[in-house]
């Protein structure tokens, strides 16, 4: 098997370390890495700008039906472009975290987002990463990953992340909007968060990531013969 072919898929709360371990993973293996929470992301945040309702079906299906999403990594960093315009930095607000959970739920939404993603790794495989990957999006992948870690210890981390991309933000808001947007994710009808029945379940409380990433390469290794 060609390392290029690869989809591998890494679902799981906030602040559970999929993010950096899919980086790493993609690195290490050359393959591209979706982050698809950026693509949630990016719908949520045009919401917002046009002011869009989101229990009007009808606006949200006419926003999705032109959604122009480009995505590319340049060096470390994630340029996401929606219709020409840098969102990078935008989407990465607690505010549009928060719609992102809203209008996930929505069919419309999934949608329109479910085959931007099957294109994207029809291409050339993928590292996927988000809440439904191996569930919904590529029920077939080579292996699937679902990450979790210690409630308190995610909150931490979520809120570093955000203080390190420069946001002024308070731990405890932090800490509630991410059990909301959790409990949104897992509650909702459509594509809940949850772990695919073959997917291999780590804990990653307490670990380094160094480790996170040696036991995922070594079931890599186990699930497919690829040199990494
Ligand atoms: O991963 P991230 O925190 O950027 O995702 C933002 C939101 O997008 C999530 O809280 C979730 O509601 C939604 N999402 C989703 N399915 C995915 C990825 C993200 O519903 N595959």
């Amino acid at each position: 098997m060609r390392a290029s072919r690869l989809v591998i898929t890494i679902d799981g709360p906030s602040g559970a370390g999929k993010s950096t371990l899919a980086r790493l993973l993609a690195l290490r293996l050359g393959i591209p890495y979706l982050d698809t929470g950026a693509l949630y992301r990016t719908v949520a945040a045009e919401v917002i700008r046009r002011r869009i309702d989101i229990e009007d079906d009808d606006q949200l299906e006419s926003l999705c039906r032109n959604l122009d999403i480009r995505i590319q990594w340049i060096e470390d960093r994630l340029l996401v472009l929606s219709s020409g315009r840098d969102v990078s930095q935008e989407i990465r607000s607690e505010r549009v975290g928060q719609m992102a959970s809203c209008i996930s739920a929505k069919a419309a939404v999934r949608r329109a987002l479910l085959g931007l993603q099957r294109q994207i790794v029809a291409k050339n495989g993928a590292i996927l990463e988000g809440r439904d990957t191996g569930t919904v999006v590529a029920p077939d992948a080579h292996v699937k990953f679902y990450l979790d870690a210690r409630a308190e210890e995610r909150g931490l981390r979520r809120f570093r992340e955000l203080q390190e991309q420069g946001m002024d933000v308070q731990l405890e808001s932090v800490i509630r909007s991410m059990y909301q947007r959790d409990r949104q994710d897992r509650e909702r009808d459509l594509a809940p968060l949850r772990p695919a029945p073959d997917a291999v379940l780590i804990d990653t409380t307490d670990k380094s990531i160094a480790d996170v990433m040696e036991e995922m390469i070594r079931h890599v290794r186990k699930r497919i013969h690829v040199e990494v």
